[in-house]
């Protein structure tokens, strides 16, 4: 039974805990619940937007005037080396199934916090493996509620994006073609990077992973990249943290967000931090990466109901 909530407070739902109030709130667990939910947002005229672990957003204070959709859409199939997985599905619920089925290829996205329809959408990855990779097929819904299915080429898929983001679907279901593998190794490997990532985001932390995209060293001018001492190129990308570092972000803090003092695209919420301090502090280091390189860094981050950055 679905339960449309009035004013819901976003907050609640943000890995980063800041954000007002929806328009309306509801949580979608199968197909026909979304397909009642999109037939309602058009009888009411409210504009929608689907949302799954809202672990990637920045939320304004004064909240979004739309309808917010939690996707839990759950379901997993497997046949043989093929899953094909609903979007709603939480990532590490995906990837610790595929470890215990000894199929190789996710194992590294261990500790991204999420949905399988976010990662999809901006393409997450971490430890040189992103979402992407063993991607067969994506089933979304157009905004004619067309169902189309894309094959990996049609995706569009590039360092943290994809046509899902560039274009308005609605990510329903996704077919993995994995690897065989052995579970015991697999699972090691995914232990030790959870292991690492505990260092860099401990327990409890209120953030929205990193801030600003990493940038391709190859898609930059060369008049820029001359300005780019050799070290800071890792693996072809420049991380955005060693240039935020650069001017001096590391430790910085305006109001209850402050820029950890270990990684300087790391943004947290101490406690009551507000969207706009945690806006303004971006815009700041954001203009002086800009004055410095001439680079405009690009969120990674989405922000609801805020001016664009980048
Ligand atoms: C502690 C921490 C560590 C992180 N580490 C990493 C990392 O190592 N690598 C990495 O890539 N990311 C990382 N992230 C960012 C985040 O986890 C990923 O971007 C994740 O894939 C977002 O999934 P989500 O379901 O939470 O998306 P949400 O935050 O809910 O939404 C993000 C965007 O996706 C869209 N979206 C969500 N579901 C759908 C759908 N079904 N159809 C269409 N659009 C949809 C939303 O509208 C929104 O624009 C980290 C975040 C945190 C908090």
């Amino acid at each position: 039974m679905l339960r449309f909530e009035d004013n819901f407070p976003l907050k609640e739902i943000t890995a980063l805990r800041i954000g007002g109030p929806a328009r309306q709130f509801v949580v979608v667990s199968n197909k026909s619940e979304l397909t009642e939910t999109l037939i309602y947002a058009s009888q009411k005229n409210i504009p929608y937007l689907v949302i799954g672990g809202g672990s990637n957003l920045l939320v304004s204070d004064s909240g979004v005037n739309k309808l917010i959709i939690k996707n839990e859409m759950e379901g997993i199939i497997k046949q043989g080396k093929t899953l094909k997985v609903a979007s709603g599905v939480i990532l590490q619920h995906l990837v610790d199934y595929s470890i215990a089925h000894s199929l190789e290829g996710l194992q590294k996205l261990s500790g991204i916090p999420g949905s399988i329809g976010g990662a999809v959408y901006g393409n997450a990855g971490a430890y040189g493996q992103t979402i992407s990779d063993f991607i067969f097929e994506v089933k979304a819904l157009d905004p004619n509620g067309q169902i189309i299915t894309f094959d990996k080429e049609e995706c569009e898929f590039a360092y943290r994006s994809s046509l899902f983001k560039k274009k308005y679907y609605i990510v329903l279901e996704i077919v993995f073609k994995l690897n065989s593998g052995k579970t015991e190794q697999l699972r090691k490997e995914a232990d030790e990077i959870l292991e690492k990532r505990l260092i860099k985001y401990p327990k409890g932390i209120k953030c929205p992973g990193s801030f600003f995209k990493n940038l391709v060293a190859e898609e930059l001018p060369l008049g820029i990249l001359k300005r780019i001492p050799k070290e800071k190129i890792v693996f072809g990308k420049i991380p955005a943290g060693s240039l935020l570092e650069e001017v001096g972000a590391k430790g910085d803090s305006l109001g209850d967000i402050e820029i950890a003092t270990y990684h300087a695209n790391l943004f947290v919420n101490k406690g009551n931090g507000k969207a706009s301090d945690f806006y303004e502090l971006a815009k700041k280091y954001e203009d002086l990466v800009y004055e410095k390189y001439g680079i405009k860094l690009e969120p990674e981050v989405q922000l609801l109901n805020l001016p664009p950055l980048g």
